[in-house]
């Protein structure tokens, strides 16, 4: 069955609301058959519950680790995702990596070098907080590099991270849809509640300026590097409790696919005595 909410690789979305290539399930407002978020609260209850023992498999079995992408415009919502989804797990089991404007150490060397040091161990879960993809992004929207420059790296970025799946790592990469009206709002509610006046900066207003290049970028991204091994998610964002439904949702149904079983003791643990 097709998994809900994928950008099938080979294909071609669009994320203007108009166009014939646009599929309605990744609108921002989208929320399937739930109206709010109270109808979701226990079937989430019962996500975390699995994904802790699910966690659980993944750390004893050390087989595996899982990599998961969060990108999407300022006030998307990438850090109340990584709060809400993870909030059944174990934290040591975890990892979230935040990718800045790169350091003068980082931007000497090739780009994909931060985020490949970034990876996590196997057994372990690593959540990029933007990534490797804001080098075909924000360097495009603003020509830091030139166009035959990033236009490679779109198939760069699919090679790294085959070879990342090829290697035992899941790759999800979830895009946060919201609105351009959606953006407003939280900007606005932002600058109008003193609590939050840190988490708004004056680069998050000139950006949005930019919103029609970003969404041009957005698309490039996802129509080439959805790939069989790692596909991109368009995950409606305007209701935060339907984001994080979706997402728990596909990290968890993910790890159930690997079939995982707790790994055979090394010693007959039956004759094992405690004195
Ligand atoms: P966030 O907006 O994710 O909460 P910040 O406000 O610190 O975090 O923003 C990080 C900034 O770093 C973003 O504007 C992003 O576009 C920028 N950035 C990330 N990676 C790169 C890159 N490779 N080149 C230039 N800018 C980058």
């Amino acid at each position: 069955m097709a998994q809900p909410f994928i950008v099938k690789p080979g294909g071609k979305i669009s994320l203007n609301g108009s166009g014939e290539d646009f599929n309605p399930e990744h609108s921002p407002e989208y929320t399937g058959s739930y109206r709010k978020k109270g109808d979701t609260k226990k079937y989430l209850k019962k996500l975390h519950k699995q994904m802790l023992r699910l966690q659980e498999l993944l750390y004893a079995g050390g087989e595996h680790a899982v990599l998961i992408i969060l990108q999407g415009m300022d006030t998307c919502g990438k850090d109340g995702t990584i709060r809400k989804v993870m909030a059944g797990i174990n934290v040591q089991g975890c990892n979230v990596v935040n990718f800045k404007v790169p350091t003068i150490d980082e931007s000497s060397r090739d780009y994909l070098w931060r985020a490949h040091k970034a990876v996590p161990q196997r057994g372990k879960i690593g959540i990029f907080n933007r990534s490797h993809y804001e080098d075909v992004l924000v360097v495009r929207v603003h020509d830091l590099v030139q166009k035959s420059v990033w236009k490679q790296r779109y198939q760069q970025i699919n090679d790294f991270e085959k070879m990342l799946v090829e290697n035992g790592t899941i790759v999800l990469k979830f895009f946060l849809n919201i609105s351009k009206d959606e953006q407003k709002e939280r900007l606005e509610s932002r600058i109008n509640d003193p609590t939050k006046h840190w988490k708004i900066t004056d680069a998050d207003i000139r950006e949005r300026a930019y919103w029609d290049d970003y969404m041009e970028a957005y698309e490039d991204v996802l129509n080439n590097c959805s790939t069989d091994w790692a596909p991109w998610y368009v995950i409606p964002a305007n209701k935060k409790w339907y984001r994080n439904l979706v997402i728990t949702e596909r990290v968890v149904n993910t790890l159930e696919d690997l079939n995982m079983k707790f790994p055979e003791p090394d010693s007959d643990v039956s004759k094992l005595i405690v004195e």
